[in-house]
This record gives structure tokens, C-alpha cells and sequence, in this order.
């Protein structure tokens, strides 16, 4: 009987340790996270293997990332180097990959900011930078100008010995089938529109958002901007408190999705604004702006978003988005589909 009592002591106890250990365990500390475009993202529209490729991109990615973390380098840099990789990868929306204007051309758009000291770089309507988000880094850190466009951009890089490459480099053939259909569909639509069309909701930009050893924050965002759009039409992502966004006091934000409601809106600064003057906490202040202003007027879309300590945020209205996100530990997790757990 004393042995029964004390068997059953023995295990209550162990039981309450165990449960002390979960309910108190801290929550990892994230250090860097990177989408790939929100949109309309399903297991149906998206084949196993390619899931597996995107996937397995993001992975390398944050995989690149924790090399630059461990190496003790910026978030700047951090950020620079995944969006870097991002922009190589065709299979997203920015650099090699991207979505073409209704006149076929290619014009990219990036943005880069450092939560430190805010300073931040940003070009947009590029169309022979291999990185444009380099380009927005040297933007940022040669010049005493935040944006530049076109012809003086192109000509900042070349002083830059940026490496340039021609319009072919970008140009898959994914993407000329891409606007082939959707200019098809309109005209079949509206016989008699020319061919400056609205632009579609194809989305896939790409972004970064990350801390360093120095507990730095920055955010990048790189893009073709959206399928079929007007030539020189400028979208969220390289515009700082649009489409990117960072703060030391508050947190570091890479947005993507329809660009004119998050110009409108104000969508990345929105989230900072919240957390810096309502004291909202950052996964508040993000589901806010993504949920409650955003998708009630149609701003489809999600964005990613990291505060000081490593909480994250990466919410989004559509039924997808690419995503991943790096732990200090050097753990990763990505995803496509519907949140779990808040991821
Ligand atoms: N936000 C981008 C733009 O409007 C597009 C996207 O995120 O896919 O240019």
C-alpha cells in the first residue's frame, strides 16, 4: 500500500515537471523569414513536385541565411544575401522569373531598410540588373537618396560594376505563357481594349525580413511587380511604409500581394504605427492590417514581420503564400497553404 502511494506520488509529480516543462518552455527566438508571394495558392492549382521545389528553395534560402547569422554578419546583409538567392530562383516573382508588363518588357522593382539608423534604399522599373535588390542596397549606402528609378538607377549600378545581364536573362518561358493567356482572356473579355491593361492578381514577389547577432532588425522586398501591368507602374514593394518597412523600436516588415492597397494604406509603417504608438504586440499589429484593413476593401495579400526578441508574425488573406522562417537554433520551417499555429 506505502509502495502504491508512493508509485502514484512519483508519477503526479513527474507529470506536473512535464507539464511545467511545456507550458513554460520559451518560444524559439526567430531570427530571419522570407515569402515568396501570397495568392491563390492551393494544394489543386500546385502539383506535388512543385510544392516540393518551392519548398525546398525556401529551405536553402534560410539555409544561406543561418550561414551569414553565424558568421556575425548585418541583417542587412542577411536579407540582401536571401533575397539575392530569391531573385536567382525562377520560380519566383523578382529578378530571373519575373512577370512581364502587357508589353513583354521586364521592369523590377526593390527596396532594402535598416532598422538601426532607418535608412533605407529603394529602385524601381529596372530592366538589366541581375540583383535589383543590390542595387537597392547600394542605393541605400553610396548615395544620399532613398529612390531612384529607370535610366538613373541603371546608371548607379554601372558606376556600381553591378552585374548586368539583358532582358533574356529574366524572360522564362513560364512567364510569356503566363501573359499570353491572361492578355487572351481579356481581349476575349473586352474585344476592344488595347493593351494598356489593368494588371492581375498574379502574385510572387519575394522578401526577406531578419535580426543579427547586434539584435538589428531590416526588411527587403524584390519584385516584377503584377502580371500584365502598365509599363512604368511602380507597386508596393519598393515603396518604405508601402511594401517594406523596419524599426528597431518595433519590427522589420516585407509585404506582397495586391500593391495598390497596400500603398493606399500604408500597409507596412500601419504595422510599426501600431505596435509603436498603440503598444499593439507585433502579431496584433500584423493580423490588424492584413485582416481588418486590408481584407475588408480587397487588399489581398500577406506580409512578414519580426520584432526585436524574435516573436514573428507572417499572416495573409489569401488561401497561400510561400513562406519560411529561421530559428537561432538553425531550424527552419516553410510552408505554402493555411496557418498553423500562427505560422
Ligand atoms: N506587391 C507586388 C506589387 O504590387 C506584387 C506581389 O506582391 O506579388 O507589385
Amino acid at each position: 500500500m506505502k509502495s502504491k502511494l508512493c508509485l502514484l506520488l512519483i508519477v503526479l509529480f513527474s507529470g506536473l515537471i512535464h507539464f511545467k516543462a511545456v507550458a513554460f518552455a520559451p518560444k524559439k527566438k526567430a531570427i530571419a523569414l522570407i515569402h515568396g508571394g501570397a495568392g491563390n495558392l492551393s494544394a489543386k492549382n500546385i502539383s506535388k513536385e512543385d510544392q516540393e521545389l518551392y519548398l525546398k528553395s525556401l529551405k536553402n534560402v534560410l539555409e544561406a541565411g543561418f550561414d551569414a547569422y553565424k558568421k556575425g554578419k548585418s541583417s542587412v546583409d542577411i536579407v540582401e544575401v536571401c533575397i539575392q538567392l530569391l531573385e536567382n530562383n525562377p520560380l519566383f516573382n523578382a529578378g530571373k522569373g519575373a512577370v512581364i508588363t502587357a508589353k513583354g518588357e521586364i521592369e523590377l522593382d526593390a527596396a532594402i531598410m535598416s532598422g538601426s539608423d532607418l535608412k533605407a534604399g529603394a529602385v524601381s522599373g529596372v530592366q538589366t540588373i541581375k540583383n535589383p535588390i543590390s542595387l537597392a542596397r547600394t542605393v541605400m549606402d553610396k548615395t544620399t537618396h532613398v529612390y531612384i528609378s529607370g535610366k538613373g538607377a541603371e546608371e548607379l549600378a554601372r558606376e556600381n560594376n553591378l552585374e548586368i545581364v539583358t532582358q533574356d536573362y529574366f524572360l522564362t518561358e513560364k512567364r510569356k505563357v503566363q501573359r499570353e493567356n491572361i492578355l487572351k482572356e481579356r481581349i476575349k473579355a473586352e474585344p476592344n481594349q488595347n493593351q494598356n491593361l489593368q494588371p492581375t492578381e498574379k502574385h510572387g514577389t519575394v522578401g526577406c525580413v531578419a535580426i543579427d547577432m547586434s539584435n538589428n532588425l531590416a526588411a527587403g522586398t524584390s519584385t516584377g511587380g503584377m502580371m500584365g501591368k502598365r509599363t512604368g507602374r511602380i507597386g508596393d514593394s519598393p515603396i518604405i511604409g508601402a511594401g517594406t518597412y523596419a524599426n528597431n523600436q518595433t519590427c522589420a516588415i516585407s509585404c506582397t500581394g495586391h500593391g495598390e492597397f497596400f500603398i493606399r494604406y500604408g500597409a507596412a509603417k500601419t504595422v510599426s504605427d501600431l505596435m509603436l504608438y498603440k503598444k499593439y504586440s507585433l502579431s496584433k499589429a500584423a493580423n490588424q492590417v492584413i485582416h481588418q484593413i486590408l481584407f475588408p476593401v480587397g487588399g489581398t495579400g500577406g506580409l512578414i514581420s519580426i520584432d526585436k526578441k524574435g516573436n514573428y508574425a507572417a499572416p495573409f488573406n489569401t488561401s497561400g503564400m510561400y513562406r519560411g522562417v529561421l530559428f537561432e537554433d538553425g531550424s527552419i520551417e516553410v510552408a505554402i497553404f493555411e496557418q498553423v499555429n500562427g505560422f
